[in-house]
């Protein structure tokens, strides 16, 4: 590989899952990072320890099963040389077909591993946005991965700098489901009053599903509240922290709970979220007593959103509520609703697909701020972000990641500008493409066979081309 120590620092912000990724690809390959990581010095109001890549909740990195979308992404990630990775096996706990690792053990080595890194400086500092722009100035490249829980100067600088409404402080996420699990012979499409084209999709309701619908709604359980998210202590939660937080998400995202609606009234949906106005059910000629729409999610229209359904239901309450959707019984649900703090940029507007923010020149973005979801999604975009700046560095093309394999179908998600409310989005199997042949469309489990062999396929031949 051409050229491998020229450059000054490369600047990494944030020591979370992408910023260690962001700064040990970098540095395996002889670029000198500076990381700066502000914990201890600072503290987010989820994370504990002073460890890098710290687990804010669950100790599990996801399915390890090559055959599914994770562990695609895993064996991606790999290849790429991933140190997330690499910890978490030398520190795994059985945890079935997930990856489990023992929390501390992964958080003491992997802090190891990047502070006695030669090429790594760890810095226990804050970086706010004048050191940013100083660094930019400079001619320095600077890659943000700060994660879902940035520090609130930097997100308002972020926010300035991107332009008011492409940055978001909340997340207010409607059920996404696999398209090819929608039952069409209920479902029809129909924009309403027949205008804009036929890419929404109808569920119709009548009056005793729509009653069952909404009885099962507004007497499930629901997720309980973090007071932090509410810009409340750390710990507590309860009914206050719950007012406060959707008088926040109501301001940012302009949206209230589909099951806070519901509460309102028997009919509140009906004549709200679910207003049958201009649509007609083809199987009956008349007006629904009620409908939910359904909006496409990407170009190949693989995926559709549950329109005006944020919701706060635990996920497997999600399932079962949602599956009374006429036309959704057997939906699977690739992505489940969520209303919760996060911080992310609305990449399909700003972000180029090499992660640069196209604004600024040399800012690189990584991690969840990007619009993924999860630690391992959000380490992968900390990869893909080190090798980008290695790329830029050493005046090498940009080659991006091929539409069907895991890593060009997280790029998908962050590039498709469908008009869409733009959201984190996990790795599934609804966002990489379905095979040519309507027969394998039928069939789940061919299905998923296909778009794993040219996932590999894909994948193989993009690492080729990057001649890591
Ligand atoms: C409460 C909560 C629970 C979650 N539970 C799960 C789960 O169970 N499973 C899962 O897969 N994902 C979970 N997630 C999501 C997961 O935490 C993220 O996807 C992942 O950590 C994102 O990685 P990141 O590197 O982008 O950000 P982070 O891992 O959050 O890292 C960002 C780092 O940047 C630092 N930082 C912020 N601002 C600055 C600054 N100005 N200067 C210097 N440093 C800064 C922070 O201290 C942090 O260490 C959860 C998130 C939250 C908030």
């Amino acid at each position: 590989m051409v050229g491998r120590y020229p450059f000054d620092v490369v600047i990494v912000i944030g020591g979370g899952f992408a910023g260690v990724e962001s700064a040990w690809a970098l540095a395996e390959r002889g670029v000198k990072v500076q990381l700066l990581e502000m914990r201890p010095v600072e503290n987010t109001p989820a994370h504990t320890t002073t460890y890098l890549a710290e687990l804010v909740c669950s100790n599990s990195l996801k399915s390890k099963l090559p055959t599914s979308p994770a562990g695609q992404l895993k064996g991606e990630m790999e290849a790429l040389g991933s140190v997330v990775l690499s910890t978490a096996r030398e520190h795994e706990v059985p945890a079935g077909e997930a990856l489990g690792v023992d929390r501390n053990a992964f958080g003491e080595a992997i802090t190891a591993k990047i502070a006695n890194h030669p090429n790594i400086e760890l810095v226990r500092a804050k970086a706010d946005p004048k050191f940013i722009e100083e660094h930019l100035a400079a001619g320095n490249k600077v890659i943000l991965a700060t994660g879902p829980l940035t520090s609130p100067d930097v997100a308002e600088w972020l926010a300035q700098k991107t332009g008011r409404g492409h940055l978001y402080f909340y997340d207010a996420v409607s059920p996404t489901v696999d398209a090819a699990t929608i039952d069409r012979s209920i479902a029809f499409s129909q924009s309403r009053y027949d205008k804009g084209g036929d890419d929404y999709l109808n569920c119709p309701f009548n009056k005793e599903s729509y009653e069952a619908f909404v009885e099962a709604l507004i007497t499930a359980e629901r997720a309980p509240f973090h007071a932090f998210e509410a810009g409340g202590k750390r710990d507590g939660d309860g009914q206050e922290a719950e007012a406060e937080l959707l008088k926040k998400i109501k301001y940012f995202a302009g949206c209230t709970p589909i099951e806070v609606i519901a509460d309102k009234g028997a009919r509140s949906l009906a004549f709200g979220n679910f207003k049958p106005v201009g649509l007609t059910d083809p199987r009956t000629g008349r007006r629904p007593w009620a409908a939910l729409q359904l909006r496409p999610e990407n170009k190949e229209k693989s995926l559709f959103s549950l329109v005006a359904c944020q919701t706060r239901l635990k996920w497997g309450e999600q399932k079962r509520v949602f599956r009374m959707v006429p036309g959704l019984e057997n939906a699977e649900f690739v992505r489940f609703g969520v209303i919760h703090r996060n911080t992310y940029i609305e990449a399909p507007k700003v972000l180029s697909s090499n992660l640069e923010l196209r604004e600024i020149p040399g800012l690189f973005i990584a991690g969840q701020l990007t619009g993924v979801e999860g630690y391992v999604e959000s380490a992968a975009m900390g990869i893909l972000a080190g090798l980008e700046v290695f790329r830029a560095l050493n005046g090498l093309e940009h080659v991006l990641a091929p539409r069907h394999c895991a890593y060009g179908s997280l790029m998908s998600h962050l590039m498709d500008d469908t008009p869409r409310e733009f959201a984190p989005m996990n790795i599934n199997w609804g966002l990489f493409p379905d095979p040519e042949g309507s027969s394998l469309k039928r069939d789940k489990d061919q299905r998923k066979a296909k778009k794993l062999e040219a996932a590999q396929v894909a994948f193989r031949e993009w690492h080729a081309a990057l001649a890591l």
